[in-house]
């Protein structure tokens, strides 16, 4: 992977990387199907947002996924500075070769090989031992350098695996040739504090035989955690988080790239690490993929939500209008809106209905302005959010009362 992305990035303790699963683990969840035009789209505005790994697919779950990898890796291919693309395997020959086939037209390929490890996974699954299990591990991550430079090996099921066995498995695959090893929350069970503790337990394990390896977390929202766990696990010395735009995923989701990013961003001081997403972009990739996929995004969604720099209630809107730090703790700029926007409803405030008002070219002042607000708040309690238009409304028929009354 000479001159990759990854090469580049390794070098720096303090850089996480991206590694965007939109289009596979994102698209295998019901609902969030993309076509082949789909995917090409997504995967130039992922290239435009600066994820360092694209995982594309997986290339063995049927000839049309591996002809859309191949699509979506198209005319990005041969550019220097774009991503590293990558497709999911099972640990077998047939599914790597298939990744192989769908991205042998670009040198900044990954196959990502991925067994099963748990108990439950070992037993109902894949009815292996442990052995068996950690030998087709090493035999597969060998077999899959035969195409690759870059391969990731992933204990499915990680956080539900005797620790002890995890290390094992995970230290055999970089002793075949695995650079990056993914420790995934395949069902979403970790908590924040037991996550770290693994990553400190296996980086200790781990690290004085392979220096180089990079560790990797997957995690999944099952119980609302999968940010929180990513950011522990960066804090234990991860340098590769796995994450999807607006977090689709299998089931409640995987972690979300907007959140994850940006709450390293608004708490560098913490966190201490950077990424190479260009924040400004985040609101319309969330918007694409949201449009591509027919799935409207909540409006209270961290980050890119319509309601992630509303105000409305008047308390809010007075210290806003008086400095945004009162209550946003980043710039709506930063992730893509063109602003922070006040809503009027019934919560809000004389000030913020006078200065709506202004904008429309209606300057309320003394008795017009009693009257105005009172209206207002009428009509807010009736049909809630007032808009432009019925402001306008308002400031008509309680001018043409004062003139009356007059
Ligand atoms: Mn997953």
């Amino acid at each position: 992977m000479t001159g990759s992305i990854i090469d580049r990035v390794a070098t720096d303790p303090n850089r996480v990387i991206v590694f965007d699963t939109t289009m596979r683990d994102g698209e295998q969840a019901p609902g969030f199907s993309m076509s082949p035009d789909d995917k090409v789209r997504m995967g130039r505005a992922l290239k435009a947002l600066g994820v360092d790994v694209m995982e594309a697919g997986f290339a063995a779950a049927s000839p049309g996924d591996e002809d859309c990898i191949r699509a979506v890796v198209g005319e990005m291919a041969e550019d220097d500075s774009g991503p590293v693309f990558c497709s999911l395997s099972r640990a077998i020959e047939g599914d790597i070769d298939a990744s192989y086939r769908a991205l042998r037209g670009t040198k900044r390929r990954r196959c990502h090989v991925f067994i099963g490890t748990s108990p439950i996974h070992r037993a109902a699954k894949l009815r292996m031992t442990p052995d068996q299990v950690l030998a087709q591990a090493v035999r597969s991550v060998a077999y899959a350098r035969t195409h690759f430079h870059d391969v990731e090996f992933s204990a499915e099921d990680a956080i539900r695996t005797e620790p002890q066995f995890l290390a094992e498995v995970l230290e055999a695959a970089a002793g075949a040739g695995a650079s990056t090893l993914n420790v995934p929350d395949t069902v979403g069970y970790a908590t924040p504090d037991e996550i770290a503790s693994l990553y400190r337990f296996l980086i200790a394990q781990i690290r004085p035989n392979f220096p180089n390896v990079i560790f990797s977390t997957h995690c999944h929202n099952d119980l609302g955690l999968a940010v929180a766990n990513s950011l522990s696990a960066i804090e234990a010395g991860v340098r590769q988080v796995e994450s999807t735009v607006n977090g689709i995923g299998e089931r409640a989701g995987n972690a979300a790239l907007e959140e994850v990013v940006m709450a390293l961003r608004v708490r560098a001081e913490r966190y201490g690490v950077t990424t190479g997403i260009d924040t400004t972009k985040l609101l319309e990739t969330s918007r694409m993929l949201s449009e591509v996929t027919h799935s409207p995004i909540v409006r209270n969604k961290a980050i890119v939500g319509i309601n992630a720099f509303a105000h409305e209630a008047g308390i809010h809107q007075h210290g806003m209008y008086a400095d945004a730090r009162t209550y946003e703790i980043m710039r709506p700029e930063d992730v893509g809106f063109s602003g922070s926007f006040f809503v009027l409803g019934k919560h809000s405030g004389r000030t913020a209905v006078q200065k709506r008002a202004e904008v429309l070219g209606y300057p309320l002042i003394g008795d017009h302005l009693n009257d105005a607000f009172a209206a207002f708040k009428t009509r807010a309690d009736e049909i809630g959010e007032i808009d432009d238009a019925e402001l306008i409304a308002i400031c008509t028929a309680t001018q043409r009362d004062a003139h009356v009354a007059a």
